[in-house]
């Protein structure tokens, strides 16, 4: 496929595709917002939460586009074509997504189509959730002498090829994986299958950075099992690796008691 511009000079209004982070409105960048304020049509997704929302202009109007795993609402040709068409109305369209555009948000595919069909566009990047769910659990994603780096998987590919459980099993980093949790037994395998330690600690968080997050600890070898037992939902990001072990130390709660009793003899 060619995405070679086919118009050289833009003849449109500008589209804005607008990571929003993973749920917190104050991790939105000072651009973000702007943009969303300045908008004259919001089109938003499922990943953006309802704080987010709420700070939507009044008086704008903003179209839900949003799509489930197997409940697509709008077919992404059809999301495409209704972005260029409102493209040539508009002003400035706000195409606001959940975390990162850039990370397994179809952002780049929508720049490449928007920009082939003459559209001026730009991407404002967002705190993926990699890092806004971790830091909010308290899971730092590197940790020197526990991972040596980070990499972000997708447990669901467009044909549905599995991840190259030998490459990520080898490389000893955090492995954080997104839209993993239809995927929990086929990652235990996977990685077990090749060699990674089925003690490793695993976080699996539901609703990240937003007032209901929960941070559910386990080990790869019981991912699949808790993940079913405590009926996770989506969105849940699943982090493996020793730096989960760090919750414990780092998480919201890990010095609460401390405050109080300095609080109290004080
Ligand atoms: N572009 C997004 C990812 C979109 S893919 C980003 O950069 O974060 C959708 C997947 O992201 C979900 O299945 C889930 O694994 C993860 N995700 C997004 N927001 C999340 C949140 N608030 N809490 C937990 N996981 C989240």
């Amino acid at each position: 496929m060619t995405y070679a511009k086919t118009v050289s000079k833009a003849i449109s209004g500008k589209v804005w595709l607008v990571g929003t982070g993973p749920g917190d409105p104050e991790l939105l960048t000072m651009k973000a917002y702007k943009v969303i304020q300045e908008a004259d049509l919001i089109l938003y997704d499922n990943l953006v939460s309802e704080e987010i929302r709420a700070l939507f202009p009044r008086g704008v109007p903003a179209l839900y586009v949003g799509k489930c795993k197997d409940q697509h609402s709008i077919r992404q040709e059809d999301l495409n074509a209704l972005l260029v068409k409102r493209a040539y109305q508009s002003k400035s369209i706000a195409r606001v997504k959940g975390g990162d555009p850039f990370v397994f948000g179809r952002g780049s595919e929508e720049m490449l189509m928007l920009k082939a069909a003459g559209v001026d566009v730009e991407v404002v990047p967002g705190v993926t959730s990699a890092s806004g769910c971790g830091t909010y659990a308290g899971i730092p994603l590197t940790h020197r002498g526990m991972a040596t780096g980070v990499t972000l998987v997708t447990a669901h590919t467009k044909d549905d090829t599995p991840p190259d459980w030998d490459a990520l099993a080898r490389l000893n980093h955090t492995l954080v994986f997104y839209m993993g949790i239809s995927k929990a037994q086929d990652i235990v395998d996977g990685l077990v299958g090749s060699g990674s330690n089925a003690n490793t600690p695993v976080a699996i968080i539901e609703n990240g950075c937003r007032p209901n997050q929960r941070n559910i600890i386990t080990t790869l070898a019981e991912l699949s099992k808790t993940a079913a037992e405590a009926k996770v939902k989506s969105p849940a990001l699943i982090i493996v690796g020793e730096v989960v072990s760090l919750a414990d130390v780092l998480g919201a709660d890990a010095f609460a008691p401390i405050v109080e009793s300095a609080v109290a003899s004080a």
